[in-house]
């Protein structure tokens, strides 16, 4: 049996092209993964039934000789990407029985590669938390230490491919949920730069902040379903091509300043070890300040929900979503909406109605606006000193169930992620060693618009100078 714990997308594809092993096999093994420890850890809400045929599919294809990089690989898929045909409830109880009447772009495009989808993973309800203990289905748990959370909202994609479910995952990240995952769960977790991943098809959460990116045990990897994923899109209006961007320097700014207060010790002992190991790799560490920054977790806060508030207003019971009964048109909006909804939804979407309405939405809407012009402005001046911005991914380790009962201590655990969606710049987190506890903890970089490619050789750099 195959042990593919530690097995690249890079490695069994090269298998799979000489012959060495077949798709069925690496699926089977992911299968007797996920077997042994879903029950435990409740990543998968779904394994599609057909996993196997999709196997002897690809099988094919390699036999044909028309292999890509990603024909016969196993591949997870977050709850809120739809694939026709199947299931897709975003977490939630509101789209409990929701069957997907067609395919995002991004599963288009895994399909066209053959790529096997395995399941569909866990997550926040509608993405909306940093924990999955929002899920309608119970919380994902961490395969590193169950008594701790795997990071969210995506936290069923990570802890899937952290476990040896699946060779690599999507997720959705409107304000880190790919990358604090992926940090809290030892990977290699990355958001591409808005628009250049097609959201069609995918459940929006904060449709000017929501991107679609990889996950995978390395950097490499991590570029392949990139790499995949990415390209114009006509059902997409704001999709956008780029030509790859690469830089005559590596020259990375880190905003020490910000850094000084709220972050766990051993993470900014790690973080200083890593940018030790790319200094000797030859890249240049750069002091900048970054005032305006700090305010990007308040910024998002204000426009997160009031997007929030306008995308799910749809789920009414009437349109879509589950239906209770009322005695008029508004009672049964007001009864499925209470029923199909989270806490934690029925929350921001009361606070976005309240910063929406009129009167206050000058005084925080339009406000959290020109914070987020001022951030823009502030990164496009920063990357003319400077390729990439470092901080630590997350202030702290993964942390336990129910440690963060208080949403604001929830939302603080957003503050290093959410500044790359206000910008809308590409960035990644990868591993940074490990906390005394043995837990994983992120770096993250983040690069200039539209500098994606340039990102994912810092991993690699990092991993292979010890
Ligand atoms: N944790 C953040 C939130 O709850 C980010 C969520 C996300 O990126 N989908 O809003």
């Amino acid at each position: 049996m195959i042990d593919i714990k530690d097995l690249t997308i890079e490695k069994a594809s090269e298998m799979l092209k000489k012959g060495e092993v077949t798709s069925v096999d690496l699926t089977v093994a992911c299968l007797k993964n996920i077997e042994a420890r879903n029950k435990e850890l409740n990543v998968f809400l779904e394994v599609f039934g057909d996993v196997l045929e999709q196997a002897k599919k690809a099988d094919e294809i390699i036999k044909s000789g028309e292999a890509k990089k990603l024909t016969g690989i196993p591949i997870a898929i977050k709850d809120n990407i739809l694939i026709i045909g199947r299931k897709v409830s975003a977490g939630s109880k509101m789209l409990e029985n929701y069957v997907a009447s067609y395919d995002a772009f991004v599963i288009k495009k895994l399909k066209e590669a053959g790529a096997v989808l395995i399941g569909r993973t866990n997550m926040d309800e509608f993405a909306m938390g940093s924990s999955t203990e929002n899920s309608a289905y119970g919380p994902v748990k961490n395969p590193i230490d169950l008594t701790r959370v795997p990071g969210g909202s995506s936290g069923g994609s990570a802890a899937a491919v952290a476990s040896g479910m699946c060779f690599g995952a999507l997720g959705s990240d409107t304000g880190g949920s790919i990358r604090q995952p992926a940090s809290f769960c030892g990977i290699v977790g990355m958001k591409p730069s808005y628009d250049v991943v097609s959201r069609s098809g995918v459940m929006a959460m904060a449709s000017s902040l929501d991107q679609i990116g990889p996950f995978a045990k390395t950097s490499e990897d991590a570029k392949t379903i990139f790499d995949c994923i990415v390209g114009k899109d006509e059902m997409d209006s704001t999709s956008v091509v780029i030509e790859g961007r690469t830089f005559s320097t590596s020259i990375i700014g880190v905003p020490r300043e910000w850094l000084k207060e709220g972050v766990d010790k051993e993470i900014l002992e790690n973080f200083e070890k890593s940018l030790e190991k790319l200094e000797k790799a030859g890249y240049k560490i750069k002091d900048i300040s970054l005032p305006y920054s700090k305010y990007a977790l308040a910024a998002y806060y204000i426009l997160m929900p009031a997007e929030v508030s306008t995308n799910l207003s749809r789920l009414d019971g009437v349109r879509y979503g589950l239906r209770k009964e009322g005695e008029n048109v508004f009672d049964t909006y007001k009864k499925s909406r209470s029923a199909g909804f989270g806490a934690e939804t029925r929350r921001r979407i009361i606070l976005g109605t309240y910063v929406l309405s009129h009167g206050y939405y000058d005084a925080y809407y339009n406000k959290a606006w020109k914070v987020r012009h001022a951030i823009e402005k502030e990164f496009e001046n920063i990357f003319k000193e400077v390729n990439f911005v470092a901080t630590p991914t997350t202030p702290t380790p993964a942390f336990k169930f129910g440690e963060k009962s208080d949403p604001l201590q929830m939302y603080l655990s957003d503050i290093f992620t959410v500044l790359a969606n206000i910008a809308g710049t590409p960035t990644i987190s990868v591993p940074s060693g490990f906390s005394s506890a043995g837990l994983p903890t992120g770096i993250q970089f983040t690069g200039p618009l539209f500098a994606d490619e340039s990102l994912f050789a810092i991993e690699k750099d990092l991993r292979e100078n010890k």
